[in-house]
């Protein structure tokens, strides 16, 4: 579904990316790990167009995308992003931060719009909290309407940073609960988290980043159990 080779990226001195080769199949939930500063959350904003590349090639359903204006707003309306920060907008409830990117980007009408809305936030298990606004949410509440603002733009793929950090720990759960329903549904993820429990239970496959490259993949089961460089085994053993 999306490919990515050799991608390179670098921040005036700094290379951040430095050839990354990845591809994401249809239904697969990609797990990204690595510390701090190691490119993840640089990886996924190239994934979604929010970074222009210094170098390779992105397909996405075959169709290469160039740094075109068209080309990163069509990669923007396929790939769906959701970040640590819910970025709600405050004087909107739920259903109008839902409502309001499908009518603005794709030109739905407001009736088609709310009416995917209401689809998604029922999904998300707030049927119940359209009517609110963002301080009146808590921050699992909101994250949920976060992810249905995403789902209502109907991505193929959806891109997830660390959208359970900014959390109190006992509201984790029911954003993860969200993304593993998802994940059953068979759409296609890739997440930056540092859940290792949910990573190897809903993930398909890891990818451990390092220093700008891939320096690991595979079944997060077997990655996790058998680390094969001591950069992963010290990131696993740093967790535990
Ligand atoms: P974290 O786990 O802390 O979120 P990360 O793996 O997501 O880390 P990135 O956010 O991709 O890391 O950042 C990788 C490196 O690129 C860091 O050294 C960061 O300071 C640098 N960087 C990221 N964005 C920019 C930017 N817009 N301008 C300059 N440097 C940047
Ligand atoms: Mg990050």
């Amino acid at each position: 579904l999306v490919e990515l080779h050799a991608i390179h990226k670098s921040f005036g001195e700094l290379e951040v990316l430095k050839g990354i080769d990845l591809s994401i199949d249809e239904g697969q939930v990609i797990a990204l790990i690595g510390k701090s500063g190691s490119g993840k959350s640089t990886l996924l904003r190239t994934i979604n167009g929010l970074e222009v590349i210094d170098d390779g090639v992105i397909i996405v359903d075959g169709k290469k995308i160039s740094d075109r204006d068209a080309d990163l707003l069509g990669l923007r309306l396929q790939v769906g992003m959701v970040f640590q920060q819910f970025n709600l907008f405050p004087h909107y409830t739920a259903l109008e931060n839902v409502m309001l990117s499908p009518q603005v980007v794709k030109k739905q009408s407001k009736a088609e719009a709310k009416q995917i809305a209401e689809e998604m936030l029922a999904k998300v298990g707030l049927a119940d909290k359209m009517m609110h606004y963002p301080d009146q949410l808590s921050g699992g509440q909101q994250q949920r309407v976060a992810i249905a603002r995403a789902l209502a733009m109907k991505p193929k793929v959806l891109l997830c940073d660390e959208v359970t950090s900014a959390l109190d720990p006992e509201l984790v759960n029911e954003v993860l609960a969200v993304v593993r329903q998802l994940a059953e549904e068979g759409m296609t993820l890739v997440m930056v988290t540092h859940e290792m429990r949910f990573a190897r239970e809903v993930c398909d496959k890891l990818v451990f980043m390092h220093q700008g490259r891939i320096h690991e993949t595979g079944d997060p089961e077997e990655v996790f159990s058998n680390p094969k460089t001591p950069e992963l085994s010290s990131f696993v053993g740093g967790l535990a």
